[in-house]
């Protein structure tokens, strides 16, 4: 399928590359007749339910990327630029440097987004870029300057894999474009994985590349109408699979060579899961609605209510990927996530309980809520968008109405139980002391200095400067006391004097939760009367005005356990 080949903004093309293996996933290969669409709660189906109905429908995807170009400047990210044509572009030299900039722009853009908001980067990305605006200038930067610029964004090891990273590109190539536009060699640079390549590859190189985060695989599993883990092995490969083979057909490949529209579709893939649909989608905003399996399964349920039927149908080649639907799901199915993306910090989520009497089922949940025949819609004005016209069944091309508002939600509300969500696994809990350790002990707090240490180059928070502290053994119960006995005992340790006459003080106690880890930090004051003499050895250790705290590179539990120390 090609579905840009008219359109004049979509099709900037480069020369053709060498043809190679036509992509089709193994996994859904192109069914002989169109496929009824599943009806829950059995959602009884082939394999062959899965084929992408995106590639079957060009249409579909045309508006897509017309739904992408209307809204690609509205959240104003940086990082988004026109694509760069060869074909447009004079002087071999001149559009190498060009285009290395433009893939190191995306690259620095993708490893920033991974796992933050996107007006978190904005400033973040504005500073960085105008600091070390090539690949070049970034390798020759100093590690402590690369981890100040990137103080307060978080997971610091990002940080310090791009800064390899480009001290490898830097020091692997010469030449006009030192960053490769293969997803293989892209790879191979420390800090990019099979995402950040497919970013940089399909929006710099315009390469037939796909890219799958968590909101493209949400976006996909729903279209497929795939009940999985999304993040399970086996699922993610499927995911990958169809990513791939959408974005190869969408852009044409292997008979069309690079151009603007496969990164057009990947960002618009990611968009769209981060604007639309989101954990509670809002599907009448949906340009790809018309092929989506889950919308025509919600939709089904909710309009064609006789239809729905607890007897599971013999099915040839049953597909073996779906799990069961889990009816409990729906009952606790989440409210509203508003425009949460993907990468926003964890809120609790609000659970709403449904009514389950007399028996907690779909069809029962459903009914509750549908009025027995949808009322006409009031007439609306003729639109040449065709997603806001009455939408069709995939699988019989047959028109469905419009639905109510009050059926428009309970869609969505079906629609959210895609993926399946998995329990999250509970995070080992660890307790510390933390010890901030300040000298001399009679001057005022401006006159003080603090001891702060490096953590080793390699690791957790690696090369960030954290107060002295204690990990505090799991299995004997500590108090006030006792922790304050350890911090005595850890600071003498250090080697800084006799504590004699020198209390400890508790200031509080912070949590501080890692991804794999929740941190209990308890805060113990100590003062000394040192003047601060130089400590020899590692880890690295120094003394820090009062002052000059903030321009230290600290990790965000340490600046907070700073801010308690500020605020006491
Ligand atoms: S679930 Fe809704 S928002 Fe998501 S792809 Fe389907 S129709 Fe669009
Ligand atoms: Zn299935």
């Amino acid at each position: 399928m090609r579905v840009m080949s008219k359109s004049k903004n979509l099709t900037t093309r480069a020369k053709p590359k060498t043809k190679s293996k036509p992509a089709t996933p193994p996994a859904f290969t192109k069914p002989a007749l169109p496929q009824p669409t599943a009806v829950p709660p059995s959602r009884a189906h082939a394999s062959a339910y899965h084929y992408p109905l995106l590639i079957e429908d060009g249409v579909v995807g045309k508006e897509l990327l017309r739904w992408f170009e209307g809204i690609e400047e509205v959240r104003n990210m940086p990082w988004r630029k026109k694509w760069l044509d060869p074909a447009e572009c004079e002087g071999g030299e001149e559009f190498g440097s060009l285009l290395e900039r433009r893939a190191y722009e995306v690259w620095v853009s993708e490893v920033m987004l991974q796992q933050t908001r996107v007006s978190t980067v904005i400033p973040y990305f504005n500073t960085w870029i105008s600091k070390w605006p090539t690949v070049d200038a970034l390798a020759e930067a100093s590690h402590d300057d690369v981890l100040s610029v990137w103080k307060g964004l978080g997971y610091y090891s990002r940080a310090t894999r791009l800064h390899d990273g480009a001290k490898v590109v830097v020091s692997a190539k010469d030449g006009p474009c030192k960053i490769p536009s293969g997803v293989d060699a892209l790879q191979k640079i420390p800090g990019i994985g099979r995402y950040t390549a497919g970013a940089v590859s399909s929006i710099a190189f315009g390469e037939a590349e796909p890219v799958l985060d968590g909101n493209v695989a949400r976006v996909l599993s729903r279209q497929l109408g795939l009940y999985v883990d999304a993040k399970d092995k086996k699922s993610t490969d499927v995911l990958w699979e169809v990513a791939d083979v959408l974005v190869k057909s969408v852009a044409g490949y292997p008979d069309e060579g690079r151009s603007s529209i496969p990164g057009q579709w990947n960002q618009a893939l990611m968009e769209l899961g981060s604007t639309i649909c989101t954990p509670r989608p809002k599907c009448d905003e949906c340009p790809i609605r018309r092929t989506c399996r889950v919308y025509a399964e919600g939709e089904t349920l909710s309009l064609k209510k006789a239809a729905v039927t607890t007897v599971v149908p013999d099915i040839e080649d049953a597909c073996t990927l779906c799990l069961q639907l889990d009816t409990e799901d729906l009952a606790t199915a989440p409210e509203d996530a508003g425009d949460d993306e993907d990468d926003a910090p964890p809120k609790p989520v609000k659970r709403r309980k449904v009514e389950t009497k007399p028996a907690n089922t779909i069809s029962n949940y459903f009914s509750s809520r549908m009025t027995p025949k949808p009322k006409p819609e009031p007439a609306t004005p003729a639109s040449s968008d065709a997603s806001l016209q009455p939408t069709t069944d995939p699988s019989t091309k047959r028109k469905i109405p419009t639905p109510t508002p009050a059926q428009t939600k309970a869609i969505a509300t079906y629609c959210s139980l895609f993926p399946k969500k998995m329990p999250k696994k509970a995070v080992p809990e660890e307790d510390a002391v933390v010890c901030v350790i300040s000298a001399p002990a009679t001057r005022s707090l401006d006159k003080r200095r603090w001891l702060i240490e490096q953590r080793p180059a390699k690791g957790l928070l690696a090369s960030l400067w954290q107060f002295p502290q204690q990990t505090l053994p799991p299995a004997i119960k500590h108090t006030a006391a006792s922790r304050k006995a350890t911090a005595r005992a850890y600071v003498e340790s250090l080697g800084l004097g006799s504590l004699d006459g020198r209390d400890a003080r508790e200031l509080g106690s912070l949590v501080h939760v890692f991804t794999h880890l929740k941190l209990t930090m308890y805060v113990v004051h100590i003062g000394l009367e040192t003047d601060g003499e130089i400590l020899e050895g590692a880890p690295a250790r120094k003394w820090v005005a009062t002052e000059d705290m903030g321009g230290e590179t600290l990790s965000t539990g340490m600046r907070r356990c700073w801010e308690l120390v500020a605020a006491t």
